[in-house]
């Protein structure tokens, strides 16, 4: 069977490993960053061209089942793939990791949106520790002293009192905590991706007593079927396969 996987995560290309071995994989990237980690097998970079692009992509390539892979803050590609799966009626189903959950020792704020996050983190000490990514960034500008982390620059002239880091994770909590501690930091903002690979800022914040502000994930489109494991998702693709013969 063809599988189609959207990625640009680590489960993505576990799933793209995993599955080669019994299926035709094509893993899709959007082609954001300047030196991606690529998967295992047949990659394609860049959009389909909303959902319109993807139903046509779906047919052209006579995909059988598509893994939605990518990482839980990805809104506008889960949202184009559930409707260009229903028009094709293509099997499709979601991959993402679970959302961390705060400790009985962690001092969290939850954020709906990034307007949100930066007014929470305003009533805190700064300077801020900014980790949800580039294309967001903007949405912190009024907020004075910042130490941003990124993996690519962000394309843009950051505020005077801002200072850009530009680092790809994992990051070990011994890590975390020395450049917590070296910039004096006053809260953390970060996304609620969840996982390993970068989970160790928050346990860094946890033993420095620093408050997080953390912002919630959007809500999957209505009735999307979804597994928060890799090994849920190659079940499922062994069911499809097992329909279609
Ligand atoms: P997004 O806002 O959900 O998607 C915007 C557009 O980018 C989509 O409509 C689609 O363009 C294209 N696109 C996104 N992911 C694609 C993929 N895997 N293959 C082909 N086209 C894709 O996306 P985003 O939040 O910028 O994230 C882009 C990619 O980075 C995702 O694949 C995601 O897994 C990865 N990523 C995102 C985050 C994050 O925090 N958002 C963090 C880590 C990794 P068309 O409409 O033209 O098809």
């Amino acid at each position: 069977m063809r599988v189609l996987i959207l990625g640009g995560t680590g489960e993505a290309r576990a799933l793209a490993r995993r599955l080669q071995e019994e299926h035709e994989v094509v893993s899709s990237l959007a082609g954001r960053l300047a030196d991606p980690v690529l998967p295992d097998g047949k990659v394609r970079i860049g959009g389909f061209g909303g959902a319109e692009g993807l139903t046509a992509w779906l047919r052209e390539q006579r995909i059988g089942a598509v893994l939605d892979a990518t990482h839980p803050f990805a809104q506008g590609i889960t949202t184009n793939a559930v409707a260009a799966a229903r028009v094709a009626r293509t099997p499709l189903l979601v991959v993402h990791r679970p959302p961390w959950l705060p400790g009985r020792e962690d001092t969290w704020e939850a954020a709906d949106t990034m307007d949100d996050a930066c007014a929470l983190a305003a009533r805190f000490g700064q300077p801020v520790f900014l980790t949800i990514g580039r294309q967001e960034m903007r949405s912190f500008t009024a907020l004075r002293s910042v130490v941003a982390r990124v993996i690519d620059p962000p394309g843009w002239e950051l505020p005077g009192g801002w200072h850009l880091i530009t680092q790809r994770g994992p990051f070990r909590t011994s890590e975390e905590r020395a450049l917590m501690e070296h910039f004096c930091i006053g809260v953390l903002v970060t996304k609620n991706s969840g996982g390993e690979q970068t989970y160790a800022k928050l346990a860094a914040a946890r033993e420095l007593g620093i408050p997080v502000v953390m912002v919630r994930r959007p809500a999957l489109p209505l009735g999307t079927a979804a597994v928060s494991s890799t090994r849920a998702a190659v079940r499922w693709v062994k069911a499809v396969s097992r329909e279609i013969c």
